[in-house]
């Protein structure tokens, strides 16, 4: 399988393409192994996924490199790598405190005891996405390996050349290597993950997650799906409006608009809209391309090409039905091979357009006035997704007053996007953005484990319920 440049637009790298039989035998090797794995211990597990750190942190450069020409940027690419060693030593520290407590306790029946047991699944199948290739792969199966599972990975075949790289990291540990394989591959390779693995995590589009959903189903394993989103802000009278500009305008156009988590739709109140229109345009003029240089400029390539498409498609509806772009692209452009999108700010936005109502994954800023707050919240909760959102208001309590009526599992107050970078706080998408278990904070590596209990008599009395059943 041929793999697109996206700064140049040629067709430099191959992968190739696994059989299913060659995945089903990955699956048993690594499925193999997991018995030792999970009892070698917690302690063990953190040892293991710290010798992991280092030999990362070993190979940093030539991750950052592989990244860079996957993605076609370049700082955002050093803090993907650098979290890695960050999310080892969290998730090392909540591994350690989440099995301490396994002690026999006593339940309402004098003469029972119970003591609880985790049972971790044999084999994990994460399925992740080109928007941040490495982050995303890892940010479930960390925890998962840390409570005794096996992982196989299948990163997303558009940005698939870390995958070679984030390999010689696990081959240089060869107690994980048993345990963890990256594989290449697309959407087919996918299927035979969920054909061959006891659980999934899936991140990627609503439309694959519906299918994921579906094949999982047919063998009744447990899915956690982290889908697409269409994140709004609201911005009250009474907010600072520099400050909030600034916010949306870097939580709408980061990574070129390509995150989950971007701010996609922007309503103002009409007492402040002009004024606050007027900044998001200033600050939206002052972010650069790095088509020429990509240690120059903040707005990266389009990654994948299809991308461009929808971002097209989304800009053409809107001005044919009425919206005016203020600032920024009428369609991406082509540069060097390469696709890239301007920051554009766009008004006169209606909610029958694409661009209010589906995933754009652009750096597109769609303004609209409200009057009211209730009228804001129908127009946040005005979409089919529910992944975050974001509120400026005069203070923080009307800013979570109104949060908490808005559709979406985590709300940055008076910032955007800050899910980006607090993984600490435990949240649930809503609506078509996913299903499942939080997969951040503490409780999201019991997402890999089954509960056991043992009912426990320790001395032979004989339960009164037996005798009264015999008596009858
Ligand atoms: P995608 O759904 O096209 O692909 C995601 C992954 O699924 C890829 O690895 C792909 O090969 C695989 N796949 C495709 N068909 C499959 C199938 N039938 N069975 C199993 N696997 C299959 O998504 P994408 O375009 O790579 O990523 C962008 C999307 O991801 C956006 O919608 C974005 O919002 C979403 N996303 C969500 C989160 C989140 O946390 N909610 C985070 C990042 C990205």
């Amino acid at each position: 399988m041929k793999i697109r440049n996206p700064r140049t637009g040629i067709y430099d790298y191959e992968i190739p393409d696994l059989s299913d039989e060659v995945v089903e035998h990955r699956c048993a090797a690594l499925r193999m192994h997991q018995t030792e794995w999970k009892k070698s211990g917690v302690e063990n597990r953190i040892g293991v996924l710290q010798e992991w750190k280092a030999a990362v942190m070993e190979k940093r450069g030539d991750l950052i490199e592989a990244l860079s020409i996957d993605t076609g940027r370049a700082w955002e690419t050093v803090l993907e790598a650098d979290i890695v060693a960050a999310s080892i030593d969290r998730w090392c520290g909540i591994a350690r405190n989440f099995f301490s407590g396994e002690a026999k306790k006593d339940s309402s029946i004098p003469f029972i005891k119970l003591q609880q047991a985790l049972v971790p699944f044999e084999l994990i199948g994460v399925i992740s996405p080109w928007n941040f290739p490495l982050l995303l792969s890892l940010i479930d199966t960390i925890p998962a390996l840390l409570a005794g599972s096996s992982v196989i990975v299948k990163p997303s075949e558009v940005t698939p050349r870390f995958i070679e790289v984030i390999n010689k990291t696990i081959d240089a540990v060869p107690r994980l290597s048993n345990v963890l394989s990256y594989i290449p591959g697309d959407g087919r390779v996918g299927t035979a993950l969920v054909n061959n693995c006891d659980l999934i995590c899936f991140t990627g589009s609503t439309a694959t997650g519906q299918k994921v959903y579906d094949a999982a189903s047919k063998r009744m394993i447990p899915v956690f799906l982290e889908l697409g989103g269409k994140d709004p802000a609201i911005v009250l009278e009474g907010a600072n409006l520099e400050y909030a500009a600034d916010s949306i305008v870097w939580g709408s156009v980061a990574n070129a608009g390509q995150s989950c988590l971007s701010i996609e739709r922007v309503y103002v109140q009409d007492t402040i809209y002009d004024a606050f229109t007027q900044l998001l345009v200033k600050k939206a003029e002052s972010f650069i391309l790095n088509a020429d240089n990509i240690h120059h400029g903040e707005i990266g390539p389009i990654i994948f090409e299809k991308q461009v498409a929808i971002i097209n498609d989304h800009l053409r509806d809107a001005v044919e039905q009425g919206a005016e772009i203020l600032t920024g692209s009428t369609k991406c452009e082509e540069i060097n091979g390469g696709y890239y999108c301007r920051p554009t700010v766009v008004v006169n936005v209606t909610h029958n357009m694409k661009l209010m109502q589906e995933e754009t994954f652009g750096p597109i800023i769609p303004v609209m006035p409200f009057e009211t707050k209730e009228e804001a919240i129908t127009l946040a909760n005005g979409t089919v997704y529910g992944l975050s959102g974001a509120v400026f208001a005069a203070t923080v309590e009307e800013a979570m007053e109104v949060g908490s009526r808005i559709d979406g599992g985590a709300i940055s107050i008076n910032d955007a996007a800050l899910t980006a970078i607090m993984h600490e706080g435990e949240k649930n998408s809503f609506k078509l953005s996913g299903i499942g278990g939080t997969r951040m904070g503490p409780s999201a590596i019991k997402r890999f484990m089954r509960q056991k209990v043992f009912i426990i008599k320790e001395q032979p009395i004989v339960s009164p319920w037996t005798v009264a059943r015999y008596r009858v």
